[in-house]
């Protein structure tokens, strides 16, 4: 997928501190917030501070250091959260995937029982 980076994007504009975020956690190279209009009890976006725009972007440009911090966070803000029940983790990426937001970004999930991850409504075509 293309990699091209908008440094204006709305993530790149909280990451150099332009815009307010709920901040959840902070580490050497992630940052996770509350979504600012949440779709779960819990939701959460976790972020790289590198410049990447979709998750495969980051899985194959990240450095080792970026990659095992990320991971590493996604653990932190489960606990953080008291999401024992279980949660969902889910990225989109790109036009398909209906990506808003061109930074790349997980969502975590999670305060109540989540339903099916997609709809059965629309025919593959
Ligand atoms: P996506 O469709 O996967 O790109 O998701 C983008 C997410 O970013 C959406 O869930 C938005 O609600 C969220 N969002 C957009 N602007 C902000 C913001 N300023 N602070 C927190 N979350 C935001």
């Amino acid at each position: 997928m293309t990699r091209n980076y908008d440094q204006n994007n709305i993530f790149a504009r909280i990451l150099r501190g332009e815009i307010p975020n709920n901040t959840v956690l902070e580490t050497n190279h992630s940052l996770a917030f509350h979504d600012i209009n949440p779709a779960a009890p819990v939701h959460v976006l976790l972020i790289p501070k590198g410049a990447y725009v979709t998750c495969d972007d980051f899985a194959t440009h990240a450095s080792a250091d970026e990659l095992v911090d990320f991971n590493r966070a996604i653990a932190r803000v489960v606990e953080l959260m008291g999401l024992t029940a279980g949660y969902r983790a889910l990225t989109n990426a790109g036009r398909d995937g209906l990506q808003e937001v061109p930074h790349y970004h997980l969502h975590i999930l999670g305060g109540r029982a989540l339903g099916p991850i997609l709809t059965k409504a629309a025919p593959l075509s």
